[in-house]
């Protein structure tokens, strides 16, 4: 790595090309560190000023002359010439491979140059682990060690000496040119695989990180009650659980689950709902002036109702819900914020209807049919031929980090069941 005297060779053009390759925006230089404005990344958790230092901006700018590049779907590099990928990683709670002294590597000599050799490689005054393995021919390694200069963090600019300068990442090397997309497919093939083995054979859950960019999270300044009340929602066990869930802030990238948490919640209604809609429309029968016991015609009538509701199908039980429990104003209310068109035509979310306020269809049944056909694109694992149009979504996918307004959706419709339903 190159040393803070190196700091006057970086150019303002060379500088423009790392901030325009890392979506940030330059601010200055100081004490051996390049510093921007991370705040036009919408989804990074903190905005503001970060940090990264020279010498890895020095490394980067080899690397992009090189045909280096970020990857597409995940934060990480990739470049080709060199047949060698980087991708950023996160550990779900305990990851047990911290402790690498306890385990074994399968390395063979291989073509690559590696700094150093499992299980731990020393920097900075501090021990770093490492695994590593190699394929069978010696044509491939895998290793999870701290980074290199591609995958530098952002650190905080105020940053105390040392701490935070590594993060641990997950890195393939092939050894020979290859062209970017292989590679890409080529890498991410391998790192799953040796991801999910970490997992389920060593209890050391990592996951590769999404790009930021691709979950959408706009700033939206929803209407929040000022005033704070002593509480009048009795709230089932259950249900205050599966509330609770979209909150929890570990979770807040999983958008299908929080969808799925809400639905849950409409589903725990569903049978009341459904079960008082049949009642009504019973008793709208035999109060009907024209009911006779004695007429088999009159009697059918409430035997056809009977049979109607139980035939009723979980969608149409979904818009029974909605109808009797959600306010058409509200909704109204809802979709008229606009949402960056995402209810639209145009919208982002494919397999689904969109709503549009004018139709002759009551807002309660459009948003029935969305939120069923939602659910059931993210319910069934597999492209199932009975719901053609909708192919799966899945929980990291690009469109998973779309859902936002439709879980705001579906927090209304949770809400308002549980405030019917009280
Ligand atoms: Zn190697």
């Amino acid at each position: 790595m190159l040393e803070e005297e190196n700091v006057s060779e970086l150019s303002d053009e060379q500088i423009s090309r790392i901030a325009l390759k890392l979506d940030l925006t330059y601010v200055e230089q100081a004490e051996g560190l390049l510093v921007f404005d991370s705040t036009r990344q919408a989804g990074v958790q903190r905005g503001g000023e970060v940090a990264i230092p020279t010498g890895c901006a020095m490394e980067i700018l080899e690397a992009l002359d090189r045909g280096a590049d970020r990857m597409e779907g995940y934060e990480g590099w990739v470049d080709p010439q060199n047949g060698f990928a980087e991708f950023e990683v996160q550990s779900q709670g305990l990851a047990e491979l911290r402790r690498t002294e306890r385990f074994t590597f399968e390395t063979r000599p291989c073509s690559h140059t590696h700094d150093a050799t499992p299980p731990y490689e020393s920097a900075e005054g501090m021990m770093h682990p490492i695994v590593r393995v190699t394929s069978p021919d010696g044509n491939t390694c895998i290793e999870l060690s701290r980074n290199t200069p591609l995958c530098v963090p952002r650190l905080p600019v105020d940053l105390k000496e040392g701490r935070g300068r590594t993060q641990t990442t997950l890195k393939i090397f092939i050894g020979e040119t290859l062209e970017r997309g292989e590679l890409e497919r080529k890498a991410l093939g391998l790192a799953n695989s040796m991801l999910f083995e970490f997992d389920a054979r060593h209890r050391a859950a990592y996951v590769i990180r999404q790009k930021w960019q691709d979950i959408d999270s706009r700033p939206r300044r929803p209407a929040i009650s000022y005033s704070v009340r002593y509480p009048r929602t009795s709230v089932p066990v259950d249900v205050a659980a599966l509330f609770s869930i979209p909150s929890a802030f570990t979770l807040r990238r999983y958008r299908t689950l929080a969808f799925l948490s809400y639905y849950q919640i409409l589903e725990f209604y569903l049978p009341a709902a459904h079960r008082r809609d049949a009642l009504r429309k019973v008793r709208r029968v035999l109060r009907s002036l024209e009911f006779d016991t004695e007429k088999d015609s009159s009697v059918l009538k409430i035997v056809n109702s009977v049979e109607r509701s139980q035939g009723a199908s979980e969608g149409d039980q979904l818009r029974t819900l909605i109808e009797e429990c959600v306010p058409e104003e509200k909704l109204r209310e809802f979709f008229e914020e606009g949402h960056g068109g995402h209810f639209g035509k145009r919208g982002p979310i494919s397999g689904v209807a969109a709503i549009h306020l004018n139709s002759g269809e009551s807002v309660a049944s459009q948003v029935a049919k969305r939120v069923y056909a939602l659910r059931n694109r993210i319910v069934h694992a597999k492209d199932d031929a009975r719901y053609a149009d909708a192919s799966v979504l899945l929980p990291g996918s690009r469109e998973a980090g779309q859902l936002g307004p439709d879980i705001e959706l579906m927090r209304l419709l949770a809400i308002e069941a549980i405030v019917d339903n009280r």
